[in-house]
């Protein structure tokens, strides 16, 4: 048996949360940093050096030597420079232990390092991470040490987002103001704040560290270039939900104990569907907390990992034939007073206010598919989203019974008189209770799912920030709220206005909705009927950030300028044609230095022992033997080929100067020359002698963890 875990006793513990900043703080200076947290106002700055004073005894008691500002660059990963507390050493040698509130509220890390799309040349390198104090610092306990970790913002010189938090936080201000006019058509006075809040799902890959490292492809690129495919797969659905092997229990009780120190929610865990996969979720919370939480326990995941000599990958796909990983981005939204908007009630039909935020949320995904689909595009994505596997890439919103029927009773006769009802679950069995049902099924082929009081965007993967997609949902729900409160506010008969734009709304945006099976080939075709776009790579998902349409978008309610969408255009077709040139390039190395001498070192023997056996004995059959060894030369000539087809094409796509163009050459021909070059390696994975294959197979790696 492990030891115990007193969790309430560790919660929070390396948080600097508020009960910890009410005990250290001066009250009136508590106060100020509360209101500040909680209404969104601006830092008063001559509170900056008392918070900073506190937090750094806070931090040194609890054995810090260190701090850095912890931000969230569009490098995917999280970002830190860290200094330690120690001035200079005075006259006697001694040095003390200092952090003043300018450091705590500013940093200056060099921005030109960081991706910006244009928007910073090396020559104008100055950017700025600024204190976000609506999320706490907190300390890591690490082979480094510790460290207090400030949450910051990060932007240029003139102003312009650098990160996922800055846009972030300005679209919860944008949907923030929508939201609560809304509220108040519907006549309530006290709601002060409306804030999404994010559950984020992660799902995660572990494998054993040894043979991570004997992976050139894992430790480069997160994925597994080549490889066939096991004797076993997920077939037999026995990994999902599974009992949880004592090693990956062992990883995931420090897991969850280390979250739970740094005030992460970590609440469900089980196996997912393929072997080696597991989910974990924590609570939901507000968005930006969230944002940050799921950063936190990316890191924590390969650094807990690693404690166990085991490597968690992230990656989308890791393996060819298994499912990949994704995130599932729950939201909903939450007011002060206590209200989420997004919960029905019994009788939706009678709940004008519901059905008004679900018309406009419809109206919002129909409008901006494109900027969602953008939204959960990322390199490993790809091979996800549209292509082999769930959730599809067209986007369409699951309702569920009890609400489509609803939308059908507003839609045909305009009056919703009547709410399907759950009724209960008989099991047949005199011992077991009879359960109550809900009114509606789950529907997990659904890339925006309604699920009871929140919706489940399922395109994120498990790898990106859920920053951006939650940045296009504030916004678009935001645009759609506005537009409705514009209209509403100027009725002179408010309860038949909102009667009919309901109506509207639903009758004009009916297409989005689809409770079907959304991985059928069947919905594709439909979708096309529908006008539904279906967007299926990362390449082509990129221009939606710079239409017009999303442009007015952003701008209206200042979460992007332009010239910030065109930079994170950049940075994207960059990013995507540099992910994939790492691949190939990995794919080269292999290909050239491990997997060809080794088959050449497996002919070889195979032609010796055939000339051994025919010497011995002239009468022998040695069909098997020479079969194999045509078979082998010939697939290793294939491979040769493809090998030399993509060396030249990946040549030819990183020579292309325009980021757009480059990163459609990678798509469109790098992509396809590595599944060339990969097939007949897999083939001759199946033939080569296991001993001489220099690299451990798929079977080795997930199904002995
Ligand atoms: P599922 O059955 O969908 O896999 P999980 O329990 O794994 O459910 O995860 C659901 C996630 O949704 C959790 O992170 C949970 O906290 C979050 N969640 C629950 N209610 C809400 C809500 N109202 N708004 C946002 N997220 C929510
Ligand atoms: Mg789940």
């Amino acid at each position: 048996m492990s030891e115990l875990v007193n969790v309430a006793e560790i919660f929070g513990k390396n948080v600097f949360n508020e009960t910890v900043m009410r005990e250290r703080l001066p009250k009136s200076v508590f106060k100020k940093l509360k209101k500040t947290i909680e209404d969104g106002t601006e830092l008063d700055p001559s509170i900056a050096d008392v918070v900073a004073h506190a937090m750094k005894d806070w931090a040194i008691e609890r054995g810090a030597t260190h701090y850095t500002h912890w931000f969230q660059p569009l490098t995917g990963v999280t970002a830190e420079k860290h200094d330690s507390f120690i001035s200079a050493p005075d006259s006697e040698g001694k040095v003390i232990m200092e952090f003043s509130g300018k450091e705590l509220v500013k940093g200056e890390p060099d921005a030109s390092s960081f991706p910006s799309g244009g928007l910073r040349a090396t020559f104008e390198a100055r950017g700025y991470t600024a204190w976000d104090c609506t999320s706490p610092a907190f300390i890591r306990e690490d082979a480094l040490g510790v460290t207090l970790c400030i949450p910051t913002a990060f932007c240029s010189y003139t102003g312009e987002a650098l990160d996922q938090k800055t846009p972030l936080l300005r679209s919860m201000q944008a949907i923030d103001e929508q939201a609560l006019r809304i509220l108040r058509l519907f006549g309530n006075t006290t709601a002060k704040r409306v804030v999404p809040s994010v559950g984020p799902e992660q799902e995660y890959f572990l494998v054993d560290r040894a043979k991570y490292l004997q992976r050139k492809d894992l430790i480069y690129t997160g994925r597994t270039l080549f490889g066939a495919m096991p004797p076993k797969g997920q077939e037999m659905d026995d990994h999902y939900f599974g009992a949880i092997p004592e090693r990956i229990g062992s990883f995931m009780k420090e897991l969850n104990e280390e979250l739970w120190k740094l005030g992460v929610t970590a609440k469900t865990q089980h196996n997912e569907v393929a072997p080696a996969q597991h989910e974990l979720a924590p609570i939901y919370d507000q968005a930006n907390l969230a944002v940050d939480n799921n950063q936190i326990v990316m890191e924590t995941m390969k650094k807990v990992a690693e404690r166990h000599h085991m490597t968690c990958l992230l990656h989308e796909k890791p393996f060819a034939g298994v499912n990949g990983s994704g995130k599932h981005n729950n939201w909903s939204l939450t007011s002060d007073d206590g209200i989420n908007l997004l919960n029905p009630g019994d009788t939706p039909h009678e709940n004008i206010q519901f059905l008004l935020v679900l018309a406009c949320i419809m109206k919002a995904v129909d409008i901006h598919a494109d900027l969602l689909r953008e939204a959960a595009s990322d390199v490993g994505n790809d091979h996800r989203l549209g292509a082999n596997e769930a959730p599809p890439a067209i986007i369409s919103i699951f309702v569920g019974d009890q609400l489509e029927d609803v939308i059908d009773q507003l839609c045909n006769t305009g009056e919703a008189t009547h709410s399907k009802k759950g009724g209960k679950l008989m099991t047949g069995v005199a011992t077991l209770p009879d359960l109550d049902k809900d009114a509606t099924d789950r529907n997990r082929t659904s890339p925006f799912a309604f699920t009871g009081n929140k919706f489940e965007f399922r395109m994120v993967g498990s790898s990106d920030s859920v920053a951006p997609a939650n940045v296009v949902l504030n916004t678009i729900v935001a645009e759609s709220f506005k537009e409705a409160a514009d209209e509403l506010e100027k009725a002179d008969d408010f309860d038949m206005a909102v009667h009919d734009m309901i109506k509207k709304l639903l009758a004009d945006h009916r297409r989005i909705i689809f409770n079907g099976n959304g991985y059928s080939d069947a919905w594709v075709e439909e979708a096309v009927r529908r006008g539904l776009p279906n967007i299926t790579s990362m390449v082509d998902a990129i221009p939606a950030l710079t239409t017009a349409k999303a442009v007015k978008l952003y701008e209206e309610f200042g979460v992007f300028t332009k010239a910030e969408l065109e930079s994170r255009a950049e940075v994207e077709y960059e990013a995507y044609a540099k992910a994939i040139n790492i691949e190939a390039k990995t794919m080269i190395d292999m290909a050239g230095k491990q997997i060809i001498p080794a088959v050449i070192k497996y002919t070889t023997g195979l032609a010796d022992s055939l000339g051994k056996v025919k010497a011995a004995c002239p009468e022998a059959d040695t069909s098997v033997q020479s079969e194999l060894l045509i078979e082998t030369s010939a697939l290793l000539s294939d491979m040769k080929v493809a090998l030399a087809a993509l060396e030249d094409i990946t040549e030819e796509s990183l020579a292309i100067p325009d980021a757009c163009l480059c990163a459609h050459a990678y798509h469109e021909k790098v992509v396809p020359a590595m599944a060339a070059l990969r097939k007949p390696a897999d083939e001759l994975e199946m033939l080569v002698d296991k001993e001489l294959w220099p690299f451990p197979s798929y079977g080795d790696l997930i199904f002995e963890v």
